[in-house]
C-alpha cells in the first residue's frame, strides 16, 4: 500500500489541525464537519484521512491502518502508546486534566486525613497513576462522558476530567482543586510506516514542526 493515511476526530481536533495540513498542502475534498464519509480524500490523491472518535486514534496508528493520526495527551495516556512513535507536540486543543470536587468539599483535608474517595472519571488510568503517585486511596469510577454530573447525584466525591476555561465546572458548582497534567495534542506515527513510507512522511512532520514552531 502505498499513500499515506492520516487518522483525525472531528470537532476540535480537526478545526486546529486543518491549519497544519494545509500548511503541508493537504485540503480534505470534503468537510468532516458535514460529510457523512469517514473516509476523506484530499486535493492529493496519494493522501487521504480517516475520520474516527478520538480515543480511537492511536489504536488505528499502531495497528497500521493508519500511518498517522493526531491524538490529546489525555488519550495517549490511556492507550499507552504502544507502537507509536510521538514525535512532535502540535501544541492544540491545549487543556489541563484537573482533579475537581463540589464547592465546599475540603479535598485537602480529606487527603490528609486519608479518606478513601470515590472518582468518577473517563480516564481510568491517569487517574490510578495519579493518585497511586499521591498515595491516595481511591475507588475509580467509569464514565463515559459528563463527569461532572456524577458529584452532583452522589456517584463520586470528586472527578477527574479536561477543563479549559472552567465554565463547566462552575455552571455545576464544582471546582478544580489539583492539576494532574498540562494537555496539548501530539503528531502520532506508526513505526513500521516511519521506516517504510520515510519519503512520504518526513516531509509532513517537517512542515507541521516548522508550522507549530511559527505560530508559538
Ligand atoms: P467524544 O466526543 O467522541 O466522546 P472526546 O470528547 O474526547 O470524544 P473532543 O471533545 O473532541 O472528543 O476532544 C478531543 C480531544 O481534544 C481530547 O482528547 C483532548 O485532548 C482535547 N480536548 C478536550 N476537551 C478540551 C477542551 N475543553 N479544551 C481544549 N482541548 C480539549
Ligand atoms: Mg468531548
Amino acid at each position: 500500500m502505498t499513500g499515506i493515511t492520516i487518522a483525525l476526530s472531528k470537532g476540535r481536533i480537526f478545526e486546529e489541525t486543518a491549519p497544519l495540513l494545509k500548511a503541508a498542502g493537504i485540503i480534505p475534498l470534503d468537510d468532516p464537519e458535514t460529510s457523512r464519509k469517514l473516509i476523506l480524500e484530499t486535493n492529493r490523491p496519494e493522501v487521504r484521512l480517516i475520520v474516527v472518535r478520538a480515543s480511537d486514534v492511536p489504536t488505528y496508528v499502531q495497528y497500521g491502518a493508519a500511518d498517522m493520526g493526531i491524538a490529546g495527551k489525555d488519550v495517549l495516556n490511556e492507550h499507552g502508546g504502544n507502537g507509536l512513535y510521538q514525535p512532535l507536540d502540535l501544541q492544540i486543543a491545549r487543556c489541563r486534566m484537573m482533579v475537581a470536587v463540589p464547592e465546599g468539599f475540603d479535598y485537602e483535608n480529606a487527603v490528609r486525613q486519608g479518606a478513601r474517595l470515590r472518582v468518577a472519571t473517563k480516564y481510568l488510568q491517569t487517574a490510578r497513576e495519579h493518585f497511586a503517585k499521591k498515595g491516595v486511596h481511591v475507588d475509580l469510577i467509569k464514565l463515559y462522558g459528563s463527569m461532572e454530573l456524577a458529584p452532583l447525584v452522589g456517584l463520586a466525591d470528586a472527578i477527574v476530567d479536561l477543563v479549559s476555561s472552567g465554565g463547566t465546572l462552575k455552571a455545576n458548582h464544582l471546582v478544580a482543586v489539583e492539576e494532574i497534567m498540562q494537555i496539548s495534542s501530539r503528531l502520532v506515527v506508526n513505526q513500521a510506516a516511519l521506516k517504510l513510507k520515510r519519503e512520504q512522511i518526513q516531509p509532513i512532520l517537517d512542515i507541521f514542526a516548522e508550522t507549530v514552531a511559527n505560530t508559538s
